[in-house]
């Protein structure tokens, strides 16, 4: 019993040795920041960011919001849209969402709301959102829409600061305030951007990339088909002023005199007639 409790007490006392020594360790950091408060190098991050890092000794506290820890990469808060950057050349501005609803289907909470597009001239159904609307209070950051969306168009924001005095219009986000550039999402996650970019083989939208293999395909048959063909051989004509050529000697027909099968009528009168054609020919020669 006595040694539980000496025991104890020695546990107390480790635990007060490490709270003087973060104590101490704040105090000794903090003359050390305010000495070295100028000396930062380029490069090598502000004291700020060296006083948040691991390997920070003490405590220090982060005046919010005059300061601001940054968050890391994989940090997600209410999703966002992404559109083509608007100096984009093909399609600036343009939605990545084709509005294929799954972001909605998976939604836990079943907080977002689409509506497709449709084409005004043949009153079709058009893969682009008309409208799009997420409730970011009932949102609970789980990210699943950003995880399912086959198109890479709907994202995790590192945006924290939405509190509001008006939740019932400043909260449900619509489509404007949702929407944007491509290039915000690579600047907030380049790893992530670049992963992405090499699963869908290239930084466009997976439509874009699409299209341009089919034209390419397409342009390619095409060149093959206007190909020169090879030139007909061409036929050679005999040239007027020249002799008219000989006509190719008659064959003596076989007298299939010997053959059982043929009447012996026929096989004498085809005799006289292959007799025939051998004189007429004999006396072409002789003219
Ligand atoms: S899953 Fe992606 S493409 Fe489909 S509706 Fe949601 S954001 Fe749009
Ligand atoms: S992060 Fe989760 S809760 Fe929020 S909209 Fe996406 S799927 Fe829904």
């Amino acid at each position: 019993m006595a040694e539980g409790g000496f025991g104890y007490g020695l546990g107390i006392l480790k635990g007060m040795g490490v709270t003087f020594k973060h104590f101490v360790n704040t105090y000794a950091a903090d003359i050390g920041y305010l000495l070295n408060m100028y000396s930062d190098r380029p490069g090598s991050g502000t004291k700020f960011e060296t006083r948040q890092g691991l390997k920070a000794r003490g405590m220090y506290t982060v005046e919010y919001p005059d300061e601001k820890l940054a968050v890391p990469e994989r940090f997600r808060f209410v999703p966002f849209l992404i559109v083509e950057d608007y100096d984009h050349e093909e399609r600036p501005g343009h939605d990545w969402c084709t509005s294929c609803g799954i972001c909605a289907k998976v939604c836990p909470p079943q907080c977002i709301w689409i509506v497709r597009g449709t084409n005004p001239e043949t009153g079709r159904p058009k893969p682009e959102p008309e409208a799009f609307f997420i409730d970011i209070d009932i949102c609970m950051n789980c990210g699943y829409c950003a995880e399912f969306c086959p198109f890479d168009a709907i994202k995790m924001d590192h945006d924290y600061e939405l509190a509001s005095y008006d939740r019932t219009t400043n909260h449900i986000f619509d489509k404007q305030k949702l929407s944007k550039e491509f290039r915000y999402w690579r600047t907030i996650a380049p790893t992530t951007a670049v992963e992405e970019m090499e699963a869908r083989g290239g930084w466009e939208h997976t439509d874009v990339i699409k299209a341009r293999k089919k034209a390419e395909k397409a342009g390619g048959k095409a060149a093959a088909k206007s190909k020169p063909k090879a030139a007909p051989k061409a036929e050679v004509k005999p040239a007027a002023d020249a002799a008219p050529a000989a006509p190719a000697p008659v064959a003596e027909a076989p007298v299939p005199e010997d053959d059982p099968n043929i009447d012996p009528k026929k096989a004498r009168l085809m005799k006289k007639r292959a007799e025939m054609l051998a004189r007429k020919e004999a006396r072409k020669k002789n003219k």
